[in-house]
C-alpha cells in the first residue's frame, strides 16, 4: 500500500467469488474502509476476515464524511472506498470524495473490478467499440420518454432499471425505437437465478411475464445500436421534432422538408411514427 492514498475497490455484484485478491488485500491493508452501507458491506468484509473499521459514505453524507477523510489520508493513512455493489462512484456515491481527492493531491488508485453495466456489455454480443452508459432513466413517465429522445444512436446504450418499473420502461423503448430494436435484458448477473436474454423489443414484455420471477431482481438492459444516421438527417428529426410541439403532422413535415432538404414523405412517416 502506498501510504495517504484513497484505494477505489470495485467489489462483487452478488457472487461474493467475484471480489478479486488485490481489492481484498487493499481492504484488509486500508485504515480506514469507506462503505456506501456498512451494513450491506459486512458480509463481504466477514467472509475475508477483514477487521471492520468502516465508515459509512453515502449521498447524504458525502461532503462532509469527504472532508474528514482528507484529513485521514493527508495524516498518511490509507483509504478505501467501496459501494454495495460493483465498481464505486458509477451510479453510486464516491465521485465527490475522488474529486476532492485528486485536488487535494492524494493519490487516487483504482482496483477494477465487477460493474454490472460491463458484466452486461460483455454479455451482449453488440459491437463493442463504443457503448454510452446511461444510467438510471428518470423515474416518472414523461421524463422517461423524454430521456429516450437522447438516446436514439448508433451504439450500443446501457442502462440500470429497477425492477419495478422494468416493464414500463422496456414498453417506452419498443414505443421509442421499434418493436424489432433488440435488447439484451441482463437479471440478477452473478446470482443463483442470473438469466440473460437477446431479444426484440417487441418480445421483451412476453418473455418477462412468462415467468413471474422474471420480474424481480436487479436488472442492466443493453440497447442495440441504432442505424447510423447522417449529421442532416438527426438535423432534420431534431427541426420535426420542434415542428411537431406546434403543428400537425403533415404541416411539420411540410416545413421540415423545406427547412432541411429531406423528403416530405420521410419525415412524414417520421412525423405519424412520433405521434402514436
Ligand atoms: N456501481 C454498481 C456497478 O458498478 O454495477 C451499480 C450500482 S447501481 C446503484 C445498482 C444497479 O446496478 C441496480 O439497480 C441494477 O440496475 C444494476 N445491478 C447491480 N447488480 C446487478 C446484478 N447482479 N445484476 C444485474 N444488474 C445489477
Amino acid at each position: 500500500m502506498i501510504p495517504g492514498s484513497l484505494y477505489v475497490v470495485a467489489t462483487p455484484i452478488g457472487n461474493l467469488g467475484d471480489a478479486s485478491p488485490r481489492a481484498i488485500e487493499a481492504l484488509r491493508a486500508a485504515d480506514l474502509i469507506a462503505c456506501e452501507d456498512t451494513r450491506t458491506s459486512r458480509t463481504l468484509l466477514a467472509r475475508h476476515a477483514i477487521p471492520a473499521r468502516t465508515v459509512a459514505l453515502h449521498e447524504h453524507n458525502e461532503r462532509a464524511t469527504a472532508t474528514k477523510l482528507l484529513r485521514v489520508m493527508h495524516a498518511g493513512r490509507n483509504v478505501a472506498l467501496i459501494s454495495d455493489a460493483g465498481t464505486p462512484a458509477l451510479s453510486d456515491p464516491g465521485a465527490l470524495l475522488v474529486e476532492q481527492a485528486h485536488r487535494a493531491g492524494i493519490r487516487v488508485i483504482p482496483i477494477p473490478g465487477p460493474s454490472a453495466a460491463v458484466a452486461a456489455f460483455s454479455a451482449s454480443g453488440f459491437p463493442a467499440e463504443r457503448f454510452l452508459f446511461a444510467g438510471f432513466l428518470p423515474a416518472g413517465r414523461s421524463a422517461r420518454r423524454k430521456a429516450l429522445e437522447g438516446l436514439e444512436l448508433p451504439w450500443p446504450v446501457i442502462l440500470y432499471e429497477a425492477p419495478h418499473r422494468v416493464l414500463e420502461t422496456l414498453a417506452d423503448l419498443a414505443e421509442r425505437f421499434g418493436a424489432a430494436r433488440e435488447v439484451v435484458i441482463a437479471r440478477e448477473l452473478t446470482k443463483k437465478f442470473e438469466d440473460v436474454a437477446r431479444l426484440p423489443l417487441g418480445e421483451a414484455r412476453d418473455w418477462l411475464l412468462a415467468d413471474p420471477h422474471r420480474q424481480q431482481g436487479e436488472f442492466v438492459l443493453v440497447l442495440a445500436p441504432g442505424e447510423p444516421r447522417s449529421a442532416q438527417t438527426l438535423e432534420a428529426e431534431r427541426v420535426l421534432e420542434a415542428l411537431l410541439e406546434a403543428l400537425a403532422p403533415s404541416e411539420a413535415a411540410r416545413l421540415a422538408a423545406r427547412i432541411t432538404g429531406i423528403p416530405r414523405s420521410v419525415l412524414y412517416r417520421r412525423a405519424l411514427e412520433r405521434a402514436k
